[in-house]
């Protein structure tokens, strides 16, 4: 399976093709540990989660690697100002490692709870400050960085390819509002590779003095550097990572290495709340606990992401949560009446790859995959498994593809993680209670016929029910 991927860097989709045939290596800017991360940046890291699936689905072997921003990332991504880190702690009284340690939970659980392949590391910033020196060091002598007392400055002026990813120009940088004039520095876009503040309270002794703290671009550099050396294949993160932060990590990178430093960048575009910026003050960055509160799992979350594109922006609105939701359940419901027709061992020795072209199941995996392959056009995706979903409903699937259905339906759960877990019979709990709502539905519209058959295809899944004057209850037999 080839899959053509939008590099930033070259504006381009292009044939993917790893460094090493038998390794993909790839990092994506993880949390900054100072609030627990919103369905936005959830975005953000179930697309890392997704492409390493795709990865593996077009048959890669992946070392994929999250970081942990837990000190240097100043407020609006900019050199001077408050560590994110430092006011939450003020705000919230406490020590900034404290923050750091409740947080960096509140996230491992959102992951377990999201259904995230774990990555092979999650490396912490405050846990490579030496590798950071080193790759400082190697700046300041090669003429890349100057230092300044105690500070330290990249010299945007030394490498002529700042700018390539994100077409910002240094010409255009001098007169740029956001930058604001620091006398340290030699060019105003220079950027801060170290820096000094004894009021710092996350701050170490080294060779640049006694009371300093890393840039936050270069925590990526060097964390990356360790679990992938110095060139690897694919760097991602949001949209607002492209400038300034991915745009130093190259100009970092390649002057202290001597190296390409990524070959493709992928960059998730933003998910917006009713139209507009998430915030916290607005009160609209929803947390996956606000899902919950309303009723929703984190699958139909999933789903929602799913149905957009990762290079448009998607606007977040508890209507379409709800639509997505209810696509879900449609979905769930398509995989339970696939089980009651046949089972997960006739699924399991099917090999999709042999099916006669013309099948209906073997054209919606060659969709499913074209989807996935055109950069990862989910949608098309999705509309290939609705498509047989339909075929399924209006009753046009050969009995005989039942099982070959079955086996793509799981096969695409394994891409999306959309499902629910199943119970070791086959049926998830909530499944179960979905069917038996609409079979008390059918009884109250006298569609006897239909009561039954949902009766049926309980028993058929090894589910007995049981009228009581408490109404029905279930159990497994
Ligand atoms: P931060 O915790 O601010 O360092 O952000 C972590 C990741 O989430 C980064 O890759 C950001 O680009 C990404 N991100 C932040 N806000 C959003 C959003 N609204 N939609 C998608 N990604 C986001
Ligand atoms: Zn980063």
């Amino acid at each position: 399976m080839e899959l053509r991927l939008y590099n930033t860097l070259t504006r381009e989709k292009q044939l993917f093709e790893p460094i090493s045939k038998d390794q993909v290596r790839m990092y994506h800017c993880g949390p900054t540990v100072y609030q627990r991360p919103h369905i936005g940046n959830y975005r953000a890291f179930l697309f890392a989660d997704l492409l390493r699936r795709v990865l593996e689905l077009a048959g890669h072997d992946v070392l994929q690697i999250m970081n942990i921003t837990d000190v240097g990332h100043l407020l609006d991504d900019a050199d001077d100002g408050e560590d994110k880190l430092e006011v939450q702690a003020k705000k919230d009284k406490v020590d900034p490692w404290q923050v750091v340690a409740k947080v960096t939970e509140e996230f491992f659980a959102d992951l377990e709870l999201l259904g995230v392949k774990p990555a092979h590391a999650y490396p912490r910033a405050s846990d490579h400050i030496p590798e950071m020196v080193e790759m400082i060091e190697a700046l300041i002598q090669k003429g890349n960085a100057y230092r300044v007392g105690d500070n330290v400055y990249f010299d945007v002026n030394s490498f002529p390819a700042y700018g390539h990813l994100s077409g910002n120009k240094i010409e255009n940088l001098e007169a740029g509002a956001r930058l604001e004039i620091n006398q340290e520095k030699r060019h105003p876009a220079d950027f801060a590779l170290w820096k000094s503040d004894a009021k710092h309270i996350m701050k170490w002794e080294t060779v640049f003095g006694p009371d300093g703290f890393p840039g936050w671009h270069i925590e990526c550099s060097a964390m990356a550097r360790k679990y992938l050396g110095d060139h690897f294949d694919i760097h991602t993160g949001g949209e607002d990572n492209v400038f300034p932060h991915h745009e130093c990590e190259i100009a970092q990178s390649e002057c202290a290495l001597d190296s390409p430093f990524v070959n493709l960048w992928m960059h998730t575009k933003f998910l917006q709340v009713d139209g507009g910026k998430m915030g916290k003050s607005l009160g609209n960055a929803y947390s996956l606990d606000d899902l919950k509160e309303r009723g929703f799992t984190v699958l139909d979350f999933r789903l929602l992401l799913l149905r957009g594109n990762y290079r448009s922006s998607l606007n977040f609105t508890w209507e379409a949560l709800k639509g997505a939701a209810e696509a879900r359940i449609n979905l769930n419901d398509f995989r339970n009446r696939l089980l009651a027709l046949t089972d997960c061992d006739a699924a399991d020795a099917v090999d999709l790859k042999m099916l006669s072209a013309d099948s209906t199941v073997a054209q919606a995996n060659t969709a499913f995959r074209a989807g996935l392959s055109d950069d990862l056009n989910t949608s098309e995706a999705l509309a290939a498994i609705f498509h047989l979903r339909n075929t399924f409903q209006h009753g046009k699937l050969e009995a005989s593809e039942n099982a070959a259905a079955l086996a793509f339906l799981n096969m695409t759960n394994t891409v999306f993680g959309f499902l629910e877990e199943l119970s070791a019979d086959g049926l998830a709990d909530d499944a179960i209670d979905q069917l038996i709502v609409e079979r008390g539905e059918a009884r109250s519209a006298k569609d006897f016929a239909r009561a039954d058959a949902i009766r049926d295809e309980l028993d058929a899944a090894g589910i007995t029910l049981e009228d009581t004057p408490d109404g029905v209850k279930w159990f497994r037999c």
